[in-house]
């Protein structure tokens, strides 16, 4: 059985190491745009920060995939899919000559992640303005980095907070500017982005919200940004950090069903029979995750329906947000910032200590929680999430700090 990957980050190799530990004598082949192996995306910010060497941020060494009985085709775009010839069209980068310019698979797996999403604004072209997805990005990144003096994050979520932190710890001053009333606007709820932000910025972050920002100012080369309130934030630097969009090209022009993600079924299968997807690229009932504990359990799900199809379900990730900027430790786990009528909402908030508990309870259970400096309560809280149990005789006393959590695990 021939399995090909399309897609060399975390969901396309954890796919191919589930494969091969299934079926030992299959044959795998990874396709990757890039030039390197898989690589861990998080460490881009260290190797930004200059506290780790390039080197650092491979996972594997390259004889790991050959040791596995993994193909790896790197630099290789994979630019077309006949879903009927069961057969892939290849192109490879820097014009060297592709030794074949197709390949058939009896299953596929599209795995092709995500790229950044730049909203519309006057002068992105200029130079000087990057966005952060992949090793290349963070090289270039790196040594502008080493030129200028100040750096502007547009974007104020969980991305742009850790490239903010980076660019910082290179010695840069760097302004965040953040579109909604406050940061991390998908985790955080009010109170707790409001800990958040003064531990930031008494670590010497610069926080603008409330920020739409309208034109890059420079001639040819940034200068710094205009906001439509016509405040201006100088910075030789812009780095935009505002969501991501699905790679979704391939799926679309070979007619899979695509909405904002590749569409996928309970078995991580496409609308096209052999072809699979997971990772940043799948949407699984209509979301797309955007994380990498995601992106793994869907890769582990694919890669056991690949080999035995029909042997495994996925049922959505919990989603788990942890971040560390500057000394504060913060912990959103599913619904955070679920709307106030159709939950109960608990808090307690303690700006002197730098610390917020939030948890959201819907018919007596945990659905969803927020710790900042918190740790130990964070992995309890997501362990009762994960098994639905029942709090409701306990909720006055669920923040109180005697309070045992573990008493309440299955
Ligand atoms: C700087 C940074 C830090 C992050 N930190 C965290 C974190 O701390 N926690 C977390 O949960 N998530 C984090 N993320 C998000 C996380 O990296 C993604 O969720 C994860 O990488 C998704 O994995 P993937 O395999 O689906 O896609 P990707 O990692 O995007 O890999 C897809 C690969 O497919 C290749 N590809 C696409 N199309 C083609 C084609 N046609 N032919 C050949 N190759 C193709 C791409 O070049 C890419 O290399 C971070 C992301 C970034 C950028």
């Amino acid at each position: 059985m021939k399995h090909v990957i399309v897609g060399n980050g975390v969901a396309g190799v954890t796919a191919a190491r589930g494969i091969v530990r299934a079926d030992p004598g299959a044959q795998v082949h990874i396709f990757g745009f890039e030039p390197y192996p898989y690589y861990r995306r998080p460490l881009l910010w260290e190797f930004i920060a200059g506290q780790i060497e390039r080197h650092a941020v491979f996972f594997r060494p390259p004889d790991w995939y050959a040791g596995r009985g993994i193909q790896l085709h790197l630099g290789v775009e994979v630019t077309g899919l006949d879903p009927v010839g069961h057969r892939l069209y290849l192109e490879v980068r820097g014009g060297r000559p592709a030794s074949a310019r197709s390949v058939e698979y009896d299953r596929l797996l599209l795995a092709t992640g995500g790229r950044p999403f730049v909203p519309s604004c006057e002068g992105v072209e200029k130079d000087g303005v990057f966005t952060l997805r992949t090793l290349d990005d963070a090289l270039t990144i790196k040594a502008c980095a080493q030129e200028g003096s100040r750096a502007i994050v547009i974007g104020g979520g969980l991305l742009g907070l850790e490239t903010a932190r980076a660019l910082h710890t290179t010695g840069l001053k760097v302004t965040v500017i953040e579109f909604f009333p406050h940061l991390l606007p998908r985790q955080l709820d009010a109170q707790g982005a409001e800990v958040l932000q003064s531990l930031l910025e008494a670590q010497g972050l610069k926080i603008v919200t409330g920020g739409k920002t309208e034109a890059i100012l420079g001639d040819g080369r940034a200068k710094g940004v205009r906001l439509q309130d016509n405040r201006v934030i100088a910075g030789e630097m812009v780095i935009f950090s505002t969501g991501i969009r699905s790679e979704v090209a391939l799926a679309l022009a070979a007619g899979l069903e695509v909405n904002r993600g590749i569409v996928v079924n309970e078995r991580l299968q496409t609308s096209a029979d052999d072809i699979f997807a997971a990772g940043d690229a799948a949407e699984f009932e209509g979301r797309v995750y955007g994380i990498i504990p995601a992106a793994i359990e869907q890769a582990r799900v694919a890669a056991t329906n690949m080999v035995a199809p029909g042997s495994d379900t996925y049922a959505g990730t919990l989603p788990t947000t942890t971040l560390k900027v500057a000394g504060a430790e913060l912990t959103s786990v599913g619904e955070s910032v679920a709307q106030a009528e159709e939950s109960d909402q608990l808090r307690r908030v303690d700006l002197a200590a730098g610390r917020y508990r939030k948890l959201v309870l819907r018919d007596g259970r945990i659905v969803g929680a927020i710790s900042l400096n918190d740790r130990k309560r964070a992995g309890l809280i997501t362990r009762l999430i994960e098994q639905g149990a029942d709090v409701s005789a306990y909720a006055n006393r669920l923040l109180d700090d005697d309070f045992d959590l573990k008493s309440l695990l299955q």
